[in-house]
């Protein structure tokens, strides 16, 4: 590999710097920092496409393993909140639904005796008074 300036062919690695690393992941994975040790120029060289997508592939997998755990315990949490409260709304809408149905069956079953409008309406306030003691399956 030769200085792009100089022409020389001694030319090093150099440093990523901090806010090169930072983009790194993004932009500049194609590319690697040079320095002539002749001249001291710093330039970018580019990668051959399977270097570069090794480079990623091998940081993918790093990544995955210092992070995979915790990603997919967090994954894990959420589906079981969800679950969690999917299950109780869907239980408290069938709570709903059958106390519903056991209210009509009641209203029902009063509009069928013979009782006067006042006893019913007595008897009516009895059931919404004693709805708690009432053998309603939960
Ligand atoms: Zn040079």
């Amino acid at each position: 590999m030769r200085c792009p300036t100089c022409g020389s062919t001694e030319v090093y690695r150099s440093k990523r710097r901090a806010f090169e690393r930072a983009f790194n992941w993004v932009f500049w994975y194609q590319q690697r920092p040079y320095r002539c040790a002749t001249c001291m120029t710093r330039y970018w060289k580019k990668l051959e496409p399977r270097v570069w997508r090794h480079t990623l592939r091998v940081r993918g997998a790093k990544l995955l393993r210092a992070w995979g755990l915790y990603f997919g315990a967090l994954v894990l949490a959420a589906l079981v909140a969800w679950t969690m409260i999917y299950v109780q709304q869907q239980s408290l809408k069938d709570n709903l639904l059958i106390d519903t149905a056991i209210e009509q069956e009641m209203i029902k079953r009063l509009d069928e005796t013979d009782l006067n409008s006042d006893q019913k309406e007595r008897a009516r306030e009895f059931f919404n008074e004693n709805r708690d003691r009432l053998p309603i399956p939960k």
